[in-house]
């Protein structure tokens, strides 16, 4: 078992939790040891503050080969994306507000008023409902993490990918702060978006620049 990886799981969810990005019963956090094909996952319906080392569940395949609380049920998710990602090693499934809203409403992210959207996003695609405990949770996640770090799941919440925890959290703290800022911009004025040439000039101009922020 690896007490770094325990320790870099536990800051991040304390992290995440203190933004109200995940709570005591909705959203778990990942790392593969790719080498030693070991998963290590927030155990489900704790309180991500007071999680231990000891508390983080360990997964080998479908066996639960470490810790004292039972892994989440939602650990499926986390599989489907590091299938998907062989780049990536770290999945945050968080119930990230602004985010979740359009989960709620089954509806994907386009919007076209933000730069930081366009370079690091593009679009944030909602994937139909899954039921959570059951296998379907995972539903069409292998396929649209291929082309997507961030995703949303209908009526649930959000997964996001990345090669570290630092850049998997980077990417969904990012997104939050457009989303909500985007509700405020409505609140404000008429939202004044980009043309569809100054979007695709955006995305041309800056071609390395999400695979920076995703893999540093
Ligand atoms: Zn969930």
């Amino acid at each position: 078992m690896d007490h770094n990886l325990k320790k870099e799981i536990i800051q991040y969810a304390k992290i995440l939790e203190a933004q109200g990005l995940v709570n005591p019963l909705e959203g778990n956090i990942s790392i593969l040891d790719r080498t030693a094909g070991e998963l290590y996952i927030t155990p489900s319906g704790t309180r991500k503050t007071l999680l231990t080392e000891d508390m983080i569940a360990v997964m080998k395949g479908e066996q639960q080969i470490g810790g004292t609380r039972k892994r989440s049920s939602e650990y499926l998710l986390h599989e489907a994306a590091l299938r998907a990602r062989p780049d990536c090693n770290a999945v945050v499934h968080a119930h990230a507000p602004y985010l979740t809203a359009y989960a709620y409403c089954n509806k994907s992210i386009n919007i076209r008023c933000s730069t930081t959207f366009g370079l690091f996003f593009g679009d944030i695609p909602c994937l139909p409902y899954g039921e959570p405990g059951t296998v379907h949770i995972a539903d069409g996640i292998e396929e649209a993490m291929k082309e997507h770090e961030l995703i949303l799941l209908a009526n649930h919440g959000c997964v996001c990918i990345g090669k570290t925890m630092e850049n998997a959290v980077s990417i969904l703290e990012a997104a939050e702060a457009v989303m909500k800022i985007y509700q405020m911009a409505k609140t404000v004025g008429e939202i004044s978006d980009l043309s569809p040439e100054q979007w695709e000039q955006l995305g041309n101009n800056h071609p390395g620049r999400k695979s920076t922020v995703l893999h540093r």
